[in-house]
């Protein structure tokens, strides 16, 4: 049962995308920190500008204890978004100080302090000028900043998980899925190959099928080898019993088709065997048995078919041939292994052989009578003194 499954496809755009949201959070990181940075940089310059502004004035504030100079600076500063608190301090004598630091938890805050000279000398420290800025500004510029790259990064990690989707259908789940229903559909034996697409060929999927094709290839030697096996006699290279029956009903159903046809089945049963095993061996007696198949192989028309049935007993199917034909083949070759000697051990070895003719009759129940009529004809030829052949009607 084929189910189409798409878990290569799948895994891959899951890996890639955790691997690039990984990524993009780093970045993001990365992003807002390096935003903050430039974001505070330009706010404490600012700072300094503004602070350089208002020097000389917060300086003569002090110096002259002048509240309302003072509180001038101080809402001049103010004035700008990032500062949230001023308050100038002078030192000993010259003790002064206005403006405040807020308590207000809602902010990121961060102080700085800048030291106030004598407007006289310019050198001798007066006080200072303190500055609270407001850091929660910064820090919403720079997580807008890293907000927009992640929402962006986001976008790519969409986009490319799409890109994998769709490539890896088009290169990889939809070859391989078509490849695995090829394959299910194959059956070693019937000549089938799996083929793949050109722009496939030199890919993985042609390796694939490469593969898969070589391992049909030796499944279809392996299962000629065993079907060989299976029909054939191991010890004459004919067929064996079962091959033979098949054989003969596959003969009976062409002659049920074609009526003007007749075909014979001799039954052939060597004479006085056993005192081929008695006198010279088991090993003389499988040798005789060998030259007698080989001799029959010899003699047979490439339509005929031969087997051995039994111990020393053969068939033969002879297609297209009527009863008088059959009896001078059968004659030819029972005088032909009368005459022929077989050499073993230094000795030549003389058998002969008895057949039983029949006509496979398209009217029996099944091809297996004609044999029986046949082995009934060589029974006869047996009880008449062997080495003869006889017909049965
Ligand atoms: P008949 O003329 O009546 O057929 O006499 P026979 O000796 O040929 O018949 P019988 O059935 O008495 O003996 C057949 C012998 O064939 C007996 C058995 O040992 C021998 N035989 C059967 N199969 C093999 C085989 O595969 N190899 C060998 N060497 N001998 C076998
Ligand atoms: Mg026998
Ligand atoms: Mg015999």
């Amino acid at each position: 049962m084929m189910r189409p499954r798409h878990t290569i496809q799948h895994r891959l755009v899951l890996y890639v995308s955790l691997c690039l949201l990984a990524l993009s959070l780093l970045t993001s990181g990365i992003s807002y920190r390096l935003a903050f940075d430039r974001e505070l940089d330009s706010a404490i310059s600012l700072e300094r500008q503004l602070v350089n502004t208002i020097q000389a004035q917060a300086e003569v504030a002090v110096y002259a204890s002048n509240t309302i100079i003072a509180e001038g600076v101080i809402e001049g500063l103010l004035a700008n978004p990032g500062i949230l608190a001023v308050q100038i301090v002078g030192k000993s004598s010259r003790h002064f100080q206005v403006g405040a630091t807020p308590q207000n938890a809602d902010y990121v805050t961060s102080i700085t302090e800048y030291p106030l000279f004598s407007p006289v000398d310019g050198t001798e420290s007066i006080g200072s000028i303190s500055i609270v800025r407001n850091e929660t500004m910064i820090r919403t510029v720079a997580t807008r900043n890293a907000q927009h790259q992640t929402l962006l990064l986001l976008l790519h990690i969409v986009a490319t998980a799409l890109l994998i989707l769709l490539f890896s259908r088009h290169l990889v789940g939809n070859p391989v899925t078509q490849l695995a229903a090829t394959l299910a559909s194959i059956k070693p034996g019937n000549g089938s190959r799996v083929h793949v697409p050109a722009k496939h060929a030199n890919t993985e999927i042609g390796s694939l099928a490469d593969s898969a094709n070589a391992l049909i290839q030796a499944a279809e030697a392996a299962l000629a080898e065993v079907e060989a096996l299976a029909t054939t006699d191991a010890l004459t290279g004919l067929l064996n019993r079962r091959a033979l029956m098949a054989e003969l009903a596959n003969e009976q159903a062409r002659l049920q088709r074609h009526e003007l046809r007749q075909t014979c089945v001799l039954m052939l049963d060597l004479d006085d065997f056993k005192q081929i095993n008695d006198h010279y061996g088991h090993a003389a007696g499988d040798t005789v048995l060998q030259q007698f198949g080989a001799l029959l192989r010899n003699e047979l028309r490439k339509i005929d078919r031969a087997g051995r049935i039994g111990g020393e007993e053969f068939a033969i199917l002879l297609p297209d041939t009527k009863p008088q034909a059959a009896f001078v083949f059968a004659e030819r070759l029972r005088s032909l292994v009368e005459s022929t000697a077989i050499p073993y051990a230094g000795s030549d070895l003389g058998i002969t052989v008895s057949i039983g003719i029949s006509r496979l009759d398209p009217a029996d129940a099944e091809a297996g009578i004609a044999l029986r009529r046949a082995d009934h004809a060589l029974y006869r030829a047996k009880h008449e003194g062997r080495n003869r052949v006889l017909i049965d009607y």
